[in-house]
Order: structure tokens, then C-alpha cells, then sequence
């Protein structure tokens, strides 16, 4: 015999020979459209039409529950189909978003028991007298069948068949099939969320060039949508790390901040994690990237991934830190104000009493800079104030702070520093600058510096007392013939 084929559409369900294999039937042919994207609202109006002519009730109906809390229910009438019009109720202004109280009774009886998955029938006539009893009289049902809609665990609606002409007894099987129905119905709920959840993330993909990210942290697995690293990055391309990898990919001064981030994000009681980091894309530059996450708990409330977006954030980082430089800088040196200069000060008084380390704070005063102003005119002493700038940046290490503090005062912090190096360092600017003159036009302006040198030993030490001193030996050093270093305390 020749293989037999057939398409399922064309099984006319409605003259199957029983109503079990016409549902049968009808579920078979619902299945492929619900279980994909193409079926939501169409779908479901065609399987209830279905079920309804199949089963022969007056009505089939879907409630969607938009909030369930222990003391109240509201509902909305979301689907339905009718075998007559006088049988319509959707649209009814009593079933438009209509809230229940659960009371302690039947009704809260009954939710419970949906909630938990359970179907529900009723034959109106041999009800004892009870809420549903009125209820259902006040409709004209005769027989109604109940049958809960979970979606993703949760109780998302009831699917119900109200039967106005029948006390019709549904068997096992037949609501053994009509709870696959459920399944189906389920099943297009969800295919609907996500492709909804897609079209409005490709739309934010597309305005703010967007990924998303989830962290699994049991697995110290890492998954992104794209690498987003690099605009040209296909958005569709998915990207699988491991917790190592990722760090290595992260920019090695913002992987310890993003470790603590993410530490203290647990740690809070905060929603929303959000950090910018610098990753590495394909080309080996780096990005400013900003993450967005929260925290997705498992069934028994334990966090289990981290979970969100990462947005570009070149632009914005950029301009910040362009921002904050201005704000630090001072305008005719190009080095640090006096501003920032007391911030790092404060910081590094702290940093030195909890480690326990010393560090030392110069401070240098230019000679009779007044007196260049007066003989060359300003704009010579400015240039000298940049010429004072270079040579002493010549003498500096990485890690030396050295700012602009006064017209024509500047301070320098050298961490780690003994007395010996700060005054070492100090001598070799003093005497580089008296043996560099200023050059301006056809003019050498000799110029000569004063300093002091200050070692922090005192750990009751506060930034303004430690300047004071300086100060004070500043002006010993001026009083002293100038051209001078000279160390706080004096030894
Ligand atoms: P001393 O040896 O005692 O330090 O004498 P001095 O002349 O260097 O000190 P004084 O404080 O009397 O003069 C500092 C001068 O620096 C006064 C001020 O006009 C000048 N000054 C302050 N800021 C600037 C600046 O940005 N550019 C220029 N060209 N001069 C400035
Ligand atoms: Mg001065
Ligand atoms: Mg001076």
C-alpha cells in the first residue's frame, strides 16, 4: 500500500464521529498555529469557536487575571466566543476589569483551587445555595466547566465553557482534552509575551545600540546577545563566557571596581545594578560599556542570575571624564587646581594612617615673581608659570601629584616618600630651575624657586595643620635669602 498523507487543516473536525475525537481533532489542528509565533488573538478566537461548536455550550470564555492578592482578585474578560448572540457578554460593563473580593468563604475556595492548576465544574440546579449558586443563576447557567490557564508557573486565567441550555456532565476525557487546550492557549500567551518582549528590544536595541546580558551564578556563566563592544557588531550574534573570560576581556583598572560593584550590589537591598566598565572588543580597543541588571531570584527566593541590558556608553563617558579633567585642571598650567589638590591631600592623609606608610607634601613659591610681572609684563609671567610647569614635570615619577595651588605656589605629594627622597627632589627642581632660564622672545628670564619639605609622621595630622606648617617654614625659606629648600620639622 502507497504511503497516505494529509494535512491536518483539512481534517474537518466538526464531522468527526464523537465529540472526543472531534476535540481531538481540533487540538491537533490548533497545535501547530499556538505553539508558534503567528497565533495569538486569531488562534485563540478559532480554537474557542472550535471547542464551542464541538461541545455544543452556549458560551466559551477566557479571563486574563491582572492582579491576585490575598484579599482581592481583578479580572478582564479578555476572549470569547458565543454560539448565539443573546449569549455575548464580552464587553459588558460588569466584566471590564472587575475586581473581587476573596472573603473567607466559597470564592476564595475557588481561587485557591485554580491557582493551583485544578479544573472546576458545577451544575447550577444541585449547587447549595452560595455566592456561585446566585451567581450562576443570575446568568442563566445551567452547567459551566472551569479550567485554569498557568503560564511560566504562574496562574495567568481561566479558560471556562458556560453551557445556558444543558446540565451537561463533562467527562474525564473530555476535560483531560480540554485542559491541553489550556496547554495550547498557554503556550500562545507566552510565544506572544516574548515576541512582544523582542519587537519592543529591538526597537530599544536599535534607539539606545543596546545588548542584553545574563549572569547564571551558579554556572559563573556569561551569555550576551552581542558583543556591543564594537558598533559593527552583528546584533543577532550570541556570546557565551565564562566569569574568567569575561574579567580578562574587562579593562584590568575596572575589573577589581566592577568585583566590588557587583559585591555590593548583593550585599544591598537594591534592585538595580549599574556600572560602566571598559571591554574589550574584537579589534583589541577598548569601550565604555554601561550595564544595567537585576537580580532574577530561583523558586526558593535564592538569587540565581543577574540579568539586563548594556548600553554604549563611549559618548557619555567620554564627555564625563572631559568634564571632570576640566573641572580638575587648572587652565594656564594644564596640571591639577588647587581644588582637586586638597581632595587628593585628604585622601592621601588618610591612605598613609591606615597603612602606615609615610609621605611627603613639597610646596615651592616662585622668587620675586611679582617683580617679573613688573620688568616683563604679564603675559612673560605666565609663560614663566608654564616654564616652571615643564621643568618640574620633567623631575616627576608616575604616581606624583603635582597641582597649582596659589598664583605662583604649586604643591607636590610624593607617596612612599622618606624625608631624604622628598628633600632630594626638591634640591634637583630648585637647582634645575635656577639653571633654566625662561626663554620668551629675545628675553632669558632668570628665575629662582623656595620650598619646603614636609613629612607626614603624625598620625593626628589633618591636611590643614600639615599645610600651615608648610607655610610657615615657606616663609623661613623666603626669610632665609630664598633659593632655598628647607625640611618641617627642621632638624
Ligand atoms: P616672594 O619671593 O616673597 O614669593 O615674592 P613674590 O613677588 O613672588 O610674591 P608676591 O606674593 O608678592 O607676588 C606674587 C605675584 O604673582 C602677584 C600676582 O600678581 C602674581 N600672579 C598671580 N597669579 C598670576 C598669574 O596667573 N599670572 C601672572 N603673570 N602673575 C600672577
Ligand atoms: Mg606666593
Ligand atoms: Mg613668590
Amino acid at each position: 500500500m502507497d504511503i497516505q498523507t494529509g494535512s491536518i487543516s483539512e481534517i474537518k473536525s466538526t464531522y468527526a464521529n464523537s465529540i472526543d475525537s472531534s476535540l481531538l481533532a481540533s487540538l491537533a489542528k490548533s497545535a501547530e498555529i499556538l505553539t508558534t509565533k503567528q497565533g495569538w488573538s486569531d488562534g485563540i478566537n478559532a480554537l474557542l469557536a472550535d471547542l464551542g461548536r464541538i461541545t455544543k455550550v452556549s458560551r466559551v470564555w477566557i479571563f486574563q487575571i491582572l492582579e491576585l492578592d490575598s484579599e482581592q482578585i481583578t479580572q478582564d474578560y479578555a476572549f470569547e466566543w458565543a454560539s448565539e448572540p443573546k449569549y455575548i457578554q464580552l464587553g459588558l460593563p460588569v466584566f471590564k476589569k472587575f475586581t473581587n473580593k476573596l472573603g473567607s468563604g466559597g470564592y476564595r475556595k475557588l481561587v485557591e483551587s485554580r491557582s493551583k492548576g485544578e479544573w472546576q465544574k458545577v451544575i447550577t440546579s444541585k449547587l447549595p445555595d452560595s455566592w456561585l449558586k446566585t451567581s450562576q443563576v443570575k446568568q442563566n447557567i445551567q452547567s459551566m466547566l472551569t479550567i485554569p490557564i498557568i503560564v511560566e508557573n504562574s496562574f495567568w486565567g481561566v479558560l471556562g465553557f458556560d453551557d445556558c441550555e444543558r446540565e451537561y456532565d463533562w467527562s474525564e476525557i473530555e476535560i483531560n482534552l480540554l485542559r491541553i487546550a489550556s496547554f495550547f492557549i498557554s503556550s500562545a500567551i507566552l510565544q506572544n509575551k516574548l515576541s512582544s518582549r523582542e519587537k519592543q528590544f529591538s526597537i530599544l536595541q536599535k534607539i539606545l545600540s543596546t545588548g542584553a546580558w545574563e549572569y547564571n551564578i551558579q554556572s559563573k556563566h556569561l551569555w550576551s546577545s552581542s558583543g556591543k563592544a564594537s558598533p559593527d557588531d552583528d546584533p543577532e550574534t550570541e556570546r557565551h563566557f565564562s566569569l574568567f573570560e569575561f574579567l580578562m576581556k574587562v579593562h584590568r583598572d575596572d575589573r577589581r571596581i566592577l568585583i566590588k560593584a557587583i559585591d555590593i550590589f548583593f550585599k544591598s537591598d537594591k534592585d538595580i545594578l549599574s556600572h560602566d566598565l571598559r571591554v574589550m572588543n574584537e579589534n583589541g580597543t577598548f569601550q565604555w560599556i554601561e550595564i544595567i541588571g537585576s537580580l532574577v531570584r530561583d523558586s526558593n527566593g535564592n538569587p540565581s542570575k543577574i540579568s539586563g541590558i548594556l548600553i554604549q556608553a563611549d559618548i557619555r563617558k567620554n564627555l564625563e571624564i572631559k568634564l571632570k579633567k576640566e573641572a580638575e585642571t587648572d587652565d594656564l598650567t594644564g596640571i591639577l587646581n588647587r581644588r582637586i589638590f586638597w581632595k587628593k591631600l585628604k585622601h592621601q592623609i588618610n591612605k598613609s594612617k591606615n597603612r602606615n606608610s609615610k609621605f611627603s607634601l613639597l610646596i615651592f613659591d616662585i622668587d620675586h615673581f611679582k617683580h617679573v610681572n613688573d620688568t616683563w609684563g604679564h603675559p612673560a609671567g605666565d609663560k614663566v608659570l608654564k616654564h616652571f610647569t615643564t621643568l618640574c614635570l620633567k623631575e616627576l615619577r608616575d604616581g606624583d601629584i603635582f597641582a597649582r595651588v596659589g598664583g605662583e605656589e604649586f604643591a607636590l605629594l610624593l607617596q612612599n616618600s622618606t624625608e631624604k627622597i622628598a628633600l632630594k627632589v626638591g634640591e634637583r627642581i630648585r637647582s634645575t630651575v635656577e639653571s633654566t632660564p625662561c626663554i620668551t622672545g629675545n628675553e632669558e628670564i632668570n628665575i629662582t624657586v623656595s620650598g619646603v619639605c614636609v613629612t607626614c609622621h603624625d598620625k593626628k595630622i589633618n591636611s590643614d595643620s600639615l599645610y600651615k606648617n608648610a607655610d610657615e617654614s615657606l616663609f623661613e625659606a623666603k626669610n632665609s635669602g630664598r633659593n632655598r629648600i628647607i625640611c618641617y620639622p627642621k632638624k
